[in-house]
């Protein structure tokens, strides 16, 4: 069978003028000064550093482990509930925030290598409860719960590796009230370019990337938790940690697969095998959002996503898809799919050659359109490196046809990513990839 040319695919390629406007307008209205996460809330400072440091990067081992890690998150949260409870995105007094998971109150899942203690997690975890505080106070909830899973070590290789805390926090508007003391406080110091009001971050940590330029050592406004503190109860949950564990138990982790594992499916094997091989590392995932974000705060490409995460309440929408083993949610905006690249290209591509030269945008949306039944989708454009303002963002509808082939395509490459035992068996990735990555090796690429 020869190669699957997704250009083949493509009826029709219309710039959407209109679309670009609304979407220039809104950013260019609505767009806040600082857009403050809930994990800048929790260590404030650290916040600061990382806006005004960004070109402090953390180190190579570090990113190793954060990029390691992606795969738990998924894996759980796919084993435990369903895509539609996955990963939340939330708003609220302009603080933005992402919970794991949400069915029907905030669950937050952490890692840990250090053996569980399931005495006191006040005691031993502070800043765990504030987060849970926060999405709780974000959705109304007045209940919520922490998923700490230890990754097997060989000290400690037969204990349970889960526990599951209950917490409920009685007084959400004290809670909502101390998040806006922090965002006022982050933005004020951030205006005045002094960090000095701003609490020293809770873990005190000698590996922190800002350790060099923070002024901690002489500044003491000490660590505080005000919203840990207003935690009512925390119970140890033993009834749905039993529960998690005979979900766990029923699935095949290594079997699932996201739309971008079709779309890369030799890179999807690759990963899996090395996931295998460095087994659920996780602990800093959330460092590396902060860290991609910080690469372009304040960036219109970062408002874009977040207009297209948020949105007007009804115009975002994430629709699960389900076809074992794939399960993933399909990003809609207006209706139809969307998605946004930022291409490094310093000048445009005219249309008719967008599916040649971005093989890989088109692939992922005609898969998208194709799992979601929806003829037409959307890719938003934003080149980075056009100087022109308003000339970097481009809309294009896209208009697929025969889609049932498409569809045909991505349950091929699904088959073919199950049965594979050689990566010669699955399709190329576009081949400017290989170059940078870091299998081409083994792939025969080299
Ligand atoms: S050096 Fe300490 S206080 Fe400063 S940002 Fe890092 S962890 Fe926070
Ligand atoms: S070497 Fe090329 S084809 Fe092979 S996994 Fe890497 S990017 Fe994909």
């Amino acid at each position: 069978m020869g190669e699957f040319e997704i250009a083949a695919y493509v009826s029709h390629i219309e710039a959407n003028r209109s679309v670009k406007d609304a979407l220039m307008q809104i950013l260019r209205t609505r767009r806040p000064p600082y857009r403050i996460s809930v994990t800048d809330l929790l260590n404030l400072k650290q916040a600061y550093f990382r806006r005004k440091y960004p070109e402090v990067t953390p180190t190579l081992e570090k990113q190793q482990l954060m990029w390691a890690g992606t795969g738990f998150h998924k894996t759980f949260g796919s084993a435990v509930s369903s895509e539609e409870y996955l990963e939340q995105f939330v708003e609220a007094e302009g603080i933005v925030g992402k919970i794991d998971i949400y069915e029907k109150i905030p669950v937050e899942v952490k890692t840990t290598s250090t053996p569980l203690d399931t005495k006191d997690l006040l005691q031993y975890r502070p800043t765990y409860v504030e987060q849970l505080g926060m999405y709780c106070a974000m959705v109304n909830a007045y209940d919520g719960e922490i998923i700490i899973y230890q990754r097997p070590t060989a000290e400690s290789p037969s204990t349970s590796p889960l526990v599951v805390y209950h917490v409920s926090f009685p007084n959400l508007e004290a809670i909502r009230e101390e998040m806006r003391r922090r965002r006022d406080l982050l933005v004020q110091a951030l205006i005045d370019n002094d960090p000095s009001n701003l609490p020293v971050c809770p873990w005190f940590n000698k590996q922190c990337d800002y350790s060099q330029v923070c002024d901690c050592a002489t500044t003491s406004v000490p660590a505080s938790y005000e919203i840990a503190d207003l935690a009512r109860e925390i119970r140890v949950d033993s009834t749905t940690c039993e529960q998690l564990l005979s979900k766990m138990a029923g699935v095949q982790p290594s079997q699932l697969f996201g739309i971008n594992d079709i779309v890369f499916p030799r890179k999807a094997y690759f990963d899996r095998l090395k996931l295998q091989e460095t087994a659920l590392r996780e602990e800093v995932r959330e460092e590396k959002e902060e860290y991609l974000r910080s690469m372009d705060e304040l960036g219109f490409l970062d408002a874009l996503r977040d207009s297209l995460r948020y949105g007007a309440p009804g115009e975002a929408q994430r629709i699960p898809v389900k076809h074992a083993p794939l399960a993933d949610l399909v990003q809609t905006w207006q209706n139809l799919p969307t998605i946004l690249r930022g291409p490094k290209l310093s000048s445009l591509v005219e249309r008719e050659r967008l599916p040649r030269m971005f093989p890989h945008y088109f692939l992922r949306l005609g898969f998208d359109c194709a799992l979601t039944e929806n003829t037409k989708g959307r890719l938003l454009l934003y080149y980075v490196r056009v100087p022109r303002e308003d000339a970097k963002l481009m809309v294009y509808d896209i208009i697929f046809k025969n889609l049932n082939t498409v569809k045909a395509e991505a349950l091929r490459r699904l088959g073919l990513l199950q049965k594979a035992t050689s990566p010669l068996q699955l399709p190329k990735c576009p081949s400017w990839m290989c170059p940078y990555c870091s299998y081409r090796l083994e792939c025969g690429e080299a």
